[in-house]
């Protein structure tokens, strides 16, 4: 229900046009193909994405021996949540947190995508199962980035780590793994810096991060989250690009995904990255985080 109401955007926009087109072709033949092809690229699919389903579809199509383009959106579900998970497991991925001592969480992603937002949401969620949750503000650069993770600590009664504005990353990421330790918390949530002007330095700066991490827990970060803004569209599948090739990126989050009729995307990136997207944001409220679910993604967007 969160799905199809956050959706909503996407739903209206993609499944519409699809209805449109079932109405306007009766039978499934080549000019049917065409027109669903454009919509699933203007609902930012991505090309290669769209070219596979487009294949899969057609074959589909001829083995089952489909006339009537009325049972085509059954179709259309089916063979976009095959080709999500590919040859992976159909399991919602959950978070690979360490079961007994501390995990880390990295937030990586540019400023305005949502990772303030999103680190707030994932100290209620995590607090909902009962974990001990700490917020690193390792954002030092952004201007008023230490204080707004403040507040959403403040919102969900965490506590928040920081040092002052200008100041190293690491260090500050290195207290909160001692202020975490001694708290005896379960979890551990670092925000980074954003900004992508500078793409060296943000990167060594990430690194890092990163080394501090290793050395203070083995085997952690036990996830590093890229978070994206779905209404920046392709913008958002080149920033995951940027980053996969520089650090090693767990699992996405895409944020803004009530915001966008391009809801599409989600597909693009998993296939073009290979990068679960592991939760979406749906709304700016603090219950907005949802785990992400293909199927219930998809089956919303016809729902
Ligand atoms: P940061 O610079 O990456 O830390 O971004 P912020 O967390 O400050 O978020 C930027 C804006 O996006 C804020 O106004 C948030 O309320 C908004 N935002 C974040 N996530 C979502 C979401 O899932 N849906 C919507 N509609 N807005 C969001």
């Amino acid at each position: 229900d969160k799905f199809k109401e956050g959706l909503s955007k996407t739903r209206n926009s993609f499944a519409s046009k699809v209805n449109d087109l079932v109405a306007k072709y009766r039978t499934v033949d080549e000019e049917f193909f065409e027109e669903l092809e454009e919509i699933l690229i203007s609902a930012d699919v991505g090309v290669n994405t769209v070219m596979e389903l487009i294949d899969e579809l057609k074959m589909e199509v001829k083995r089952q021996n489909i006339k009537d383009s009325s049972r085509m959106k059954e179709v259309i579900s089916q063979k976009l949540v095959e080709i999500y998970y590919g040859d992976d497991e159909e399991e919602i991925e959950e978070l690979q947190l360490n079961e007994d001592g501390l995990s880390v969480i990295l937030f990586v992603g540019v400023n305005g995508v949502g990772k303030t937002t999103t680190i707030g949401k994932m100290a209620q969620r995590l607090k909902d199962q009962g974990k001990n949750v700490v917020l690193a503000a390792g954002d030092t650069f952004r201007a008023g980035a230490i204080e707004q993770l403040e507040i959403w600590g403040q919102r969900v009664n965490v506590p928040v780590i920081k040092h002052s504005e200008g100041s190293d990353p690491a260090a500050v990421i290195y207290d909160g793994i001692q202020s975490a330790k001694s708290k005896g918390a379960d979890v551990l949530l670092c925000d980074t810096a954003g900004r992508l002007q500078n793409k060296v330095n943000l990167m060594n700066e990430l690194s890092k991060v990163k080394r501090v991490i290793e050395r203070e827990i083995p085997g952690a970060p036990h996830e590093s989250l890229l978070v994206l803004d779905a209404t920046t569209g392709q913008n958002a599948l080149s920033q995951a690009k940027t980053f996969s090739e520089s650090t090693n990126v767990s699992g996405i989050v895409l944020t803004k995904l009530d915001g966008t009729a391009k809801g599409g995307i989600v597909m693009a990136i998993r296939n073009e990255l290979d990068i679960p997207v592991k939760y979406v944001g749906l709304g700016e409220k603090v219950t907005d985080l949802q785990a992400f679910d293909a199927h219930a993604f998809v089956y919303g967007l016809f729902a």
